[in-house]
């Protein structure tokens, strides 16, 4: 598949080098060969050896199991000189009819979230809707933070611990992206900015695209910019912490500092203050910084 081919223009069905999709599935829509790979996923150690693979699927019939496993093997399996091993589709097969089965349809009631409303100091409240965490203001509304989170992500944690979990995942997730690795499937991400924020209320968001794949992220402009050096060292000579409080508790990150200058090229101003300063980044379409004015307020 050549590079230059945008993704809107492919369909699966088009892939010549790989196997074809519906077959891919047909491969899979099978109990026994569902039931190798996740022997194989429930494996502590890998490669696992034909003999030691067909007690664990608890299967009599050698020529029968080796005609399954022979299906797999390929796309979904790799036979090494130790025996079995995953290929990386074999493993999201797993994954993904797993992770429906962490946590079916979890309830969690909204909670209360460190921080206040960037807009009126009202109280924080995370809720979880359609495999999303939000976090808004109970007072006036406002959103803070709006993300995927995967219902797996709820298991056995306190409210605490989900909040922590779902930070620490809009921040990773964010930076991979941003240094143009796709988290879903390795590939290239280009990143555009926009005035269109979806729900959240900042001027301006980034907008991370797979090139491969499609998969998208959308976040605030501001998250760029909590590892980003000069924000790191002005917070640091102010003895301020950026590590150890959720981003949403930043109002640069999620509030109203962030200006658009221009957007032809693209300039977005994020204003940062602490205690008596003040931090201007100025950052290009690429979420590049291209200017750091620090100046005292009066
Ligand atoms: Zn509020
Ligand atoms: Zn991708």
């Amino acid at each position: 598949m050549s590079e230059t081919d945008a993704v809107e223009d492919r369909l699966l069905t088009d892939c010549v080098d790989c196997l074809d999709p519906a077959e891919a599935f047909a491969v899979v829509g099978n109990e026994t060969r569902l039931a190798i790979l996740e022997a194989l996923w429930r494996s502590a150690d890998r490669p696992v050896a034909f003999s030691d693979l067909r007690r664990r699927v608890g299967m009599r019939d050698s020529a029968q199991f080796n005609y399954h496993l022979g299906k797999l093997t390929g796309q979904f399996v790799a036979k090494t000189d130790e025996g079995y091993e995953f290929r990386h589709a074999g493993e999201k097969v797993v994954r993904a009819v797993l992770s429906g089965s962490f946590n079916e349809n979890p309830t969690v009631e909204p909670f209360e979230v460190p921080g206040e409303c960037a807009d009126c100091g009202g109280t924080l409240t995370a809720s979880y809707v359609d495999e999303h965490l939000s976090v808004g203001c109970r007072e006036c509304g406002r959103l803070h933070a709006h993300a995927p989170f995967p219902p797996g992500g709820l298991t056995d944690r306190s409210d605490e611990e989900v909040a922590h979990a779902f930070d620490q995942r809009v921040r990773h997730l964010h930076c991979l992206a941003a240094d143009g690795v796709c988290p879903e499937c390795g590939g290239r991400m280009a990143t555009t900015l926009s005035q269109d924020a979806g729900p959240l209320d900042v001027a301006a968001c980034s907008v991370h695209r797979c090139e491969q794949c499609d998969h998208r992220i959308r976040s605030p402009v501001g998250l760029s910019l909590l590892d980003q050096s000069d924000v790191v060292g002005f917070h640091t000579s102010h003895n301020a912490d950026l590590r150890g409080r959720p981003h949403w508790t930043f109002e640069w990150c999620v509030g109203d500092r962030t200006t658009v200058l221009d957007d032809d090229p693209w300039r977005v101003r994020v204003a940062i203050p602490l205690n008596e300063e003040e931090l201007r980044v100025t950052l290009d379409s690429e979420l590049a910084v291209v200017a750091v004015e620090r100046r005292r307020l009066d």
